[in-house]
């Protein structure tokens, strides 16, 4: 009888062995195999898209167009991937002009507004990350924008969840140290005998993202009783997604359906991590990046936007933070640099739809619009440059658009609401010194909030926060701009002499997936942010009568792409149809490891390319910046990824080996 069970259990327990000795393979492999891998890399052919070679080789080829009728083209949307594109076009003899719904024209999401008392204000604090390439290209042509004034250098962070201080996030890469020494060849040298000179040593010679968690510092001290620590063991179950990782092929359009379907928490699930590492680390990050929970994020875009900032190569989860409105810092001067070009920026330009004729030129109708401009402009092509739900009415007013199959879907995206609070406050007469990070290390917040932010000026918190109602899927940042922005520094206030009574301190709480608070009217914002505040710091309230000097609320409504499970099925190639373009930070970027402001860089340069293939402009600038090239360690997984997908293909996402034992012990039946 018990030899009966043993064989019909027999097939099973093969295909678990399988499955759990080429997992170990392929984790084993990953690290045995890198010389060959390295080799393998060094000849491969960089990942630039084939189209967007061709026209490499034309850049700057200082086009004059040819003909006297010069084309025009309608840019729609002011941000990032509206200006990148202008950038990239405005080198041929062609007529641009750009239509911004915002009345200062420039700067998308972003903005550039006012406090009541007329303070600089910005819809969120803008961060670059290492792996920026295309954005950091970019900021280096404009002129009057020097990348190293504009931004401070790379700052550490600190995480949070509801249980109080997880980690501090320090800058991963220092300058000195190099890349990893496999790439390079470099062996980083132990400095001196202290921990943290050990661990950057041992961090230095491990693959990434093997040294995040030894360069990570955890913090013990949190409150919620032993079970809420992250230990060892939780760091370890992170492995489970060592299989998901790889077998996930961001640059596959098949890859990503697969992975699109499912929730996050299917992934993590299948993952077998535990809970404690869901909700210390991984669920705090999935609401400040693709700032939602885990059930309503698609598994490919939490794997993705964490290979994207942390993953993919050796300190990409450093980031360097603009010193102070990117709006004025960045796209100030690079508007004027776009009109010198002869580019038209137009803010207060709302559009409401767009028509074709029959001859193939379009007609973009204006909602209002400065009085110059009419109400209708006549063009030879469009590029929408909004965000999704905003292409989503456009298309939904405009049969030119909706009768396209690309758009078909277009009613479905989803956008997150943001509410951005900026919090100006009489300055402590004592200031704390010497803090970390940022780029100013001195502030004149409350000393009590000084120290609980001493590590670093960015708090990066979770939801859940406080057992605040409002909070419960939101996550949010709180930051110190004094610390961050010259403008609101104790420095920047002495070189300039300013009077006591005209200084200010200054913290900035943004919430993502505000959705459930963001009807209550700016005093009741106010009071939440500064109870969020005090709870994620542990620190006292602020008394809003002693000390809140200014306020300034701004509500984004569903503005930021929401990449929910299926999203990436309605998601556009950059190109609708000839003479109608998209690009932006939901667009697909055939591959391209991208997202937020790099993705709208990167897919207004293949937006550029598209249009300037089918019009024949050779002065275009429109290379894009390859990606990273996969790490050794990642490139041997894949491979193994692929040999085990074509062996024992999963139905779904591959569980990790341990849930897959599990899976088998308890009769289920999904590997
Ligand atoms: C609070 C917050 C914090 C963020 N932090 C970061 C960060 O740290 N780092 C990062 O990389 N990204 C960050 N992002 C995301 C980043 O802002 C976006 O990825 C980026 O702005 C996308 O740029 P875009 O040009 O594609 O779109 P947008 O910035 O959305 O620009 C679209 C423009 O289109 C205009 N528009 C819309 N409809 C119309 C119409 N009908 N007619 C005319 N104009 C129209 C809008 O006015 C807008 O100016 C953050 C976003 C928010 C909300």
């Amino acid at each position: 009888m018990v030899k009966r069970q043993i064989y019909e259990q027999l097939p099973r327990f093969t295909s678990a062995l399988i499955l759990v000795l080429s997992q170990s393979i392929l984790v084993v492999g990953a690290f045995a195999i890198p010389i060959y891998s390295r080799t393998y890399q060094f000849n491969r052919v960089g990942n630039v898209d084939p189209l967007l070679a061709l026209w490499e080789s034309t850049d700057g080829a200082d086009d004059s167009g040819g003909n006297d009728d010069k084309l025009r083209i309608v840019v729609v949307g002011g941000g990032w991937a509206g200006y990148s594109f202008c950038e990239s076009i405005s080198h041929n003899n062609v007529e641009i002009i750009l239509l911004d719904a915002s009345k200062q024209g420039r700067g998308g999401l972003a903005g550039g507004y006012r406090s009541k008392n007329d303070r600089p204000v910005e819809a969120g604090i803008h961060g670059f990350w290492r792996e920026y390439r295309n954005t950091f290209d970019i900021m280096n042509v404009i002129e009057g924008v020097d990348v190293d004034e504009v931004l401070g250098d790379f700052s550490p962070s600190v995480l949070r969840s509801k249980n109080g201080k997880v980690a501090v996030a320090p800058v991963l890469l220092k300058e000195d140290e190099g890349e990893y020494r496999g790439q390079l060849g470099r062996i980083p040298a132990l400095v001196n005998l202290s921990e943290e000179s050990f661990r950057r040593f041992i961090a230095a010679n491990l693959p990434p993202p093997l040294d995040l968690p030894v360069l990570a510092k955890l913090d013990n001290s949190m409150t919620k009783g032993d079970n809420s620590k992250l230990n060892p063991a939780d760091l370890i179950s992170g492995l489970g997604l060592l299989g998901a990782w790889a077998d996930f092929e961001q640059e596959s359009r098949t890859s990503w359906e697969i992975y699109d379907t499912q929730p996050a928490s299917l992934l993590f699930e299948k993952a077998g991590i535990t809970d404690a590492l869901l909700d210390e680390l991984v669920s705090p990050l999935l609401h400040v990046l693709p700032m939602c929970p885990a059930y309503d994020c698609s598994a490919a875009a939490a794997l993705s936007c964490f290979h994207v900032f942390a993953l993919q190569s050796r300190g990409a989860f450093d980031v360097r933070w603009a010193r102070g409105s990117i709006s004025e810092k960045i796209f100030g001067p690079w508007q004027k640099q776009l009109e010198r070009r002869g580019v038209i920026v137009a803010g207060g330009a709302r559009v409401s739809s767009i028509e074709k004729y029959k001859n193939g030129r379009y007609a973009v109708e204006l909602a209002s619009a400065p009085e110059d401009l009419g109400n209708a402009i006549e063009c030879d092509a469009v590029v929408l440059a909004v965000g999704a739900t905003a292409a989503g009415k456009l298309a939904a007013s405009s049969p030119a658009i909706s009768s396209l199959e690309a758009t078909r879907d277009f009613d479905k995206l989803r956008g997150i609401t943001c509410v951005a609070v900026r919090l100006f406050l009489k300055p402590n007469p004592s200031i704390t010194l010497n803090l970390n990070g940022g780029s100013h290390d001195k502030t004149t917040l409350p000393p009590d909030m000084a120290n609980a932010m001493s590590d670093s000026p960015i708090s990066v918190c979770g939801s859940g926060i406080g057992g605040i109602d409002e909070l419960k899927e939101t996550g949010f940042c709180i930051y110190d701009l004094g610390r961050m922005h010259d403008e609101f520094s104790v420095d920047y206030y002495n070189e300039k002499g300013i009077v006591e009574s005209d200084r200010v301190a200054v913290l900035e709480v943004d919430f993502y997936r505000a959705n459930s608070f963001v009807d209550l009217d700016d005093e009741q914002i106010v009071d939440l942010a500064l109870r969020a505040v005090s709870s994620a710091l542990g620190t006292a309230k602020i008394n809003s009568d002693d000390i809140l000097i200014d306020t300034a609320v701004l509500r984004a409504r569903n503005a930021v792409s929401h990449f929910s499970p299926n999203s990436a099925l309605y998601s556009p190639h950059v190109k609708l149809e000839d003479g109608l373009y998209i690009c932006g930070d939901w667009v697909d970027r055939t591959g391209h490891a991208s997202w937020s402001t790099e993705k709208s860089v990167v897919t207004a340069r293949q937006a550029a390319s598209a249009l300037s293939r089918d019009f024949g402009l050779r002065g275009s600038r429109c290379s894009v910046i390859p990606a990273a090239k996969d790490t050794a360690q990642l490139s041997a997984l894949r491979q193994s990824a692929r040999v085990l997908r074509r062996i024992l293909p999963p139905k779904s996402i591959p569980p990790s080996p341990w849930v897959f034992v599990k899976q088998i012990l308890s009769g289920e039946n999904d590997p």
